[in-house]
């Protein structure tokens, strides 16, 4: 085979243990009678100079079969999608390894899921998406280290550029669009002439359409999961590839100014409440249809086929965020207690938003009474009663809907600090269930 080197080396940067599992694994290839490779983002990620244990093997012949004797052998967990023929394997020091069966793969239209046939390891590079990750080394221990590179995968790393291996190479695949602006965004590559022109060209087409709700949605979130994925944004619209989220989906100023202050408020989100963990992408994708209406959010709900709690949150990301933001900064004096009733189902990302929505404004007063109402509205979120509906019960209160009413007076209180104890609750109470009494007798 052509461009074959031998770089044991490369292998080496990854920690002793999985150096060691490797190599055992690629002496089971030995007895077992086959060749076992590592292929794809690690091999890409070490020639970059980058340590990740996101391992991918593949083994010509019998990827599951040999799936199920690493598994016995490690008492490793084993996942197997046999029309993949695909495993994943769990090990129990949490190190996770997926095992392919070298394959290559026909489309019977463009955009669907691949049919898959077993084929040797060359055929099984020339299916991959881009020449840096159509790079494979092997394992088996006389050949441990051997760099398979047919098509200049090392060359295009150094020279910065992603490529794609043939010129229906997006029409196959229209994840693939995808993937390239984010192996661009993430290590500022250049995408080279040709597959360019061969982007833009299948971008300008309907065929990212016929792509399923979870693919389209599964790179849409990678997309904005990365570092910061601004330059991958601006290219999705100068793509105008925001159309198949929804055709009126437009990515106007005012949402470019709310999604470029995304990176921002989460930063300062993170430093103040470390222990928060944020679901990033999703920031970005409300900040992205937080100036569309309700019906274009859902529709995009929709054809991303989003989890419950994904679509819950894309949709507050609007006209809701909008009213909170201007009832919290408006002029004039706004309690504690309204501040919490007006966020108390926002969710931690749609939080994110409104403070990036009030950074979009560049409105400094505004911004830093936001950022006050949020650090107190946070901190309140602890807050409690000292009574709950049994002590109203024992107070003499008959159980019904006034039980609400009383113990979310006794939080607003709690929270304005206009009460501190459980005295103060009762005495309260007592105050509230004689107006009601009163209000109920003047009926
Ligand atoms: P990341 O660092 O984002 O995980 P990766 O390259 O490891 O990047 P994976 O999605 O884990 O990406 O895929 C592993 C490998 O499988 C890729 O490096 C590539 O060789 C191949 N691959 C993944 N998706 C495609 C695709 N749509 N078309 C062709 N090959 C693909």
């Amino acid at each position: 085979m052509a461009k074959q080197t031998h770089r044991p080396a490369l292998l080496q940067r990854l920690p002793d243990r999985v150096v060691r599992l490797l190599r055992e694994i690629g002496q089971l290839g030995d007895e077992r009678g086959c060749q076992v490779y590592v292929v794809g983002g690690v091999v890409r990620d070490l020639l970059l100079g980058h340590v990740t244990l996101d391992l991918d093997l593949t083994v010509e012949g019998v990827g599951i079969a040999f799936a199920r004797l690493v598994a016995d052998r490690y008492r490793a967990g084993l996942a197997v999608f046999e029309r993949f023929a695909t495993a994943r394997l769990a090990f129990p020091d949490g190190l996770k390894i997926d095992i392919a069966t070298t394959r290559r793969e026909s489309y019977a239209q463009p955009a669907v899921l691949p049919t898959v046939q077993p084929a040797s390891i060359e055929e099984d590079l020339s299916r991959r998406d881009f020449t840096i990750n159509a790079i494979a080394v092997q394992l088996n221990p006389r050949q441990f280290g051997r760099l398979l590179d047919p098509y200049g995968g090392q060359r295009d790393l150094r020279a910065h550029t992603i490529r794609v291996l043939h010129a229906g190479s997006f029409q196959d695949d229209p994840t693939r669009i995808f993937r390239a602006i984010r192996f661009d965004q993430r290590f500022g590559f250049l995408l080279e002439r040709t597959t360019m022109r061969l982007l833009a060209q299948a971008a300008s087409t309907n065929l990212i359409q016929q792509l399923s709700g979870p693919r389209l949605r599964n790179e849409i979130l990678l997309l904005f999961a990365e570092h910061d994925p601004m330059r991958a944004i601006a290219r999705l619209g100068q793509l105008k590839l925001f159309r198949f989220l929804h055709r009126r989906l437009c990515y106007t100023t005012k949402v470019k100014r709310v999604v470029t202050a995304v990176p921002k408020a989460l930063a300062w989100w993170v430093r103040r409440f470390p222990d928060s963990v944020i679901h990033r992408p999703t920031v970005y994708l409300m900040a992205l249809s937080s100036k569309s209406s309700a019906v274009v959010v859902a529709a995009m709900i929709r054809r991303l086929a989003l989890s419950r709690e994904q679509a819950k949150n894309v949709s507050t990301g609007g006209r809701r965020v909008d009213r909170a933001l201007r009832r919290i900064t408006n002029k004039g004096t706004v309690r504690p207690s309204q501040v919490y009733r007006l966020l108390a189902d926002f969710s931690d990302e749609g939080l994110v938003l409104l403070l990036a929505k009030q950074l979009s404004a560049q409105h400094e007063v505004r911004l830093s009474l936001l950022k006050r109402h949020l650090v107190a509205y946070v901190k309140n979120k602890a807050v409690k009663t000292a009574l709950t509906g049994r002590d109203l019960q024992a107070m003499g209160l008959k159980p019904g809907p006034q039980y609400k009413t009383i113990l979310g007076k006794l939080l607003d209180a709690r929270i304005d600090g206009m009460i501190t104890t459980e005295a103060d609750e009762r005495a309260l109470t007592h105050r509230l269930i004689k107006k009601a009494v009163l209000v109920l007798r003047e009926r």
